[in-house]
């Protein structure tokens, strides 16, 4: 759908240059969701893995995160390993809802109610990332830090337009259950993509 470079702004990464490879398709239909254009993959041109990685490869930076839509509604191996060839590190940030595919150096999981992750993910996240749009949300994060492995980094996430009245609620839940973090959507302040 669309590639660019410019500072990762969620979660573990936060802040580091990162090349973006956003893929067409998803069929997990968040209702908040602020890529909808991104969910017919039919919408967008098929490129050819040496165009996307010799793009990637221009910028001085030598991380890819792969995102959608839902990224794994399509086959990562190939890309992956394209990616890896040309020295990039491998992140993905994926609802974890179609099967897992690729080779990855960080899985972000981000489980939506609209369509359950698969259990194959769980235990490899490396990074569980929970948006909070409705108070039920932070149950709803709780079950999942619970399936992940310990290792797994834990954030929450104001979705972003109802960022200014859930902000206050994740700032006082982390205070009280200090395995979480806190993650903004940092490219938004900044007006980066
Ligand atoms: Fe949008 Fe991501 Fe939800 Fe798909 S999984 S609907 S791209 S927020």
């Amino acid at each position: 759908m669309e590639a660019f470079y410019t500072l990762q702004g969620e979660g573990f990464h936060q802040g580091r240059a990162a090349y973006f490879i956003r893929l067409g398709g998803c069929d997990v239909g968040c209702v908040w969701c602020d890529v909808k254009e991104s969910w017919d993959a039919e919408k967008h041109p098929l490129l050819t893995l040496d165009k996307i990685v010799a793009d990637a490869a221009a910028f001085p930076g030598r991380l890819a995160v792969v995102t959608g839509g839902e990224p794994l509604m399509h086959n990562l191996d190939e890309l992956t390993a394209a990616l890896h060839d040309a020295g990039f590190q491998t992140n993905i940030e994926t609802s974890g809802s179609s099967p897992l595919s690729g080779s990855w150096d960080w899985i972000c999981l981000s489980p939506k109610k609209f369509k359950f992750p698969l259990p194959e993910i769980l235990p490899v996240a490396n990074e569980l990332k929970v948006v909070i749009f409705n108070k039920s949300d932070f149950e709803w994060a709780e079950k999942y830090a619970a399936l992940v492995s310990p290792e797994c980094k834990l954030y929450l996430q104001p979705e972003w337009d109802k960022s200014a009245q859930n902000t206050p609620l994740i700032i006082d839940y982390i205070k009280e259950n200090p395995k979480w973090e806190l993650s903004l959507q940092i490219h938004k302040y900044i007006n980066v993509p």
